[in-house]
């Protein structure tokens, strides 16, 4: 089955009991037994939920993996990975992570001793001086947020592979019409479904795709003991968004090289980050391994100050002020003084975040009332 296919009839069937088309919202938490131990496979909701399952499976496939877990949000799905660790192991991560993920990771697991290093990995040779005997996973997030950079994804699984290593890939940004890495040779996928898969600003849900039945077990394990479950009415509203994932990237991507043509032509903007310019460093990675070059777009201004953003922030109609991304709708936001606030301003520069940076999550509206709102704004400045 080719991918459209899939975001609407992998793992759904019509409901058994009455034909209904549309997965139900098993909206129970526990099932009624015939004897002790004589069920219909489902006893308590934590563990098992058919509305769950017919997600999971769904997921499964879209990611070309055998198994789905699904999680309460995005950072509970890196929590289950996170606790697949044992004190003393180590993971070596690229050095541009969502915030969230860095925060789990250094705060939340450094204080149970599981020791994370962070690295550069535009030359995924930069890893193998970070190997060592307690090493246990590579995690990687690409394209990353908000700067776009691109990492080699098949180069840096074959690293790992040499050294008998996990690679884990946040796959949030690109969502898995746009990129399968694990047919690029990565182990786990994780994502924000938050973001693309749901796609409609309306959820808060993660989920971990892999192929191993080990490691499938190990998560299905710590979803239940650990009990970060999404309940079955999100459930529903996942299947329901991602039945039009392929539609929405589809428009969302068009309308997103659009408008990195208007930025490029506008004198005010000075620097476009976006995966898909021939002249963005990774262009040729991006275009390897993606089939398409995402909804997100990074620009900064000429006149490169916070109060110039600002007056473009406070001007937009369309483009709501908002964090999160991958909704139908689009948004404008201030990485240096709203996602990454807490990272030091030499750092931030270092990597081009400068203090003008805009970063836009490009929805599915008409593109000519996009580029009429972004040109208004900026001419504001
Ligand atoms: C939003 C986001 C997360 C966190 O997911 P939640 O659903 O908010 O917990 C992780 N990674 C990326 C790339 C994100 O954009």
């Amino acid at each position: 089955m080719k991918f459209g296919t899939k975001a609407i009839h992998a793992g759904v069937e019509p409901d058994p009991s009455t034909g209904a088309i549309m997965t139900p919202i098993f909206q129970t938490s526990t099932y009624v037994q015939a004897a002790p131990g004589d069920n219909q496979g489902y006893e308590y909701a934590r563990t098992k939920n058919p509305t769950r399952d017919a997600l999971q499976n769904n997921l499964a496939a879209l990611e070309n993996g055998k198994y789905g877990i699904c999680y309460s949000s995005g950072l509970a799905a890196l929590d289950a990975i996170m606790k697949t660790l044992s004190t003393g192991e180590e993971i070596i991560s690229s050095n541009d992570l969502y915030g969230g993920s860095y925060r789990l990771i250094t705060r939340v697991y450094g204080q149970f001793g599981i020791k994370a290093h962070f690295i550069d990995m535009s030359d995924p040779k930069n890893i193998v001086q970070h190997i060592n005997k307690n090493t246990k996973y590579i995690c990687i997030e690409t394209p990353t947020n908000p700067m776009l950079s691109v990492l080699d994804i098949k180069a840096i699984c074959d690293i790992a592979k040499m050294h008998k290593l996990k690679v884990v890939v946040d796959n949030t940004f690109a969502s898995p019409y746009l990129q399968t890495p694990l047919d690029l040779g990565a182990d786990i996928i994780w994502h924000s479904c938050t973001k693309y898969l749901g796609g409609h600003s309306d959820v808060v849900m993660g989920a971990v795709i892999t192929k191993s039945k080990v490691l499938a077990d190990k998560f299905a394990f710590i979803q239940n003991a650990s009990g970060a479950v999404p309940g079955p009415q999100d459930c529903f509203l996942m299947l329901r968004g991602i039945k039009t994932l392929h539609v929405r990237m589809d428009r969302a991507c068009a309308n997103a090289k659009k408008i990195t043509d208007f930025l490029l032509k506008n004198d005010k903007v000075a620097n476009v980050y976006y995966p898909g310019l021939k002249t963005h460093p990774n262009h040729k990675i991006a275009k390897k391994q993606m089939s398409n070059f995402g909804a997100m777009i990074s620009f900064d201004l000429k006149k490169n100050t916070f109060s110039t953003a600002k007056k473009i922030l406070k001007s937009t109609k369309l483009f709501a002020l908002a964090e999160s991304l991958g909704g139908v709708e689009s948004l404008i936001g201030h990485p240096a003084s709203m996602t990454h606030g807490s990272i030091p301003k030499e750092d931030r520069l270092k990597v081009g975040l400068t203090d003008s940076l805009i970063r836009l999550s490009i929805g599915i509206e008409n593109i000519d009332d996009l580029i009429a709102d972004l040109s208004k704004a900026i001419g504001k400045v």
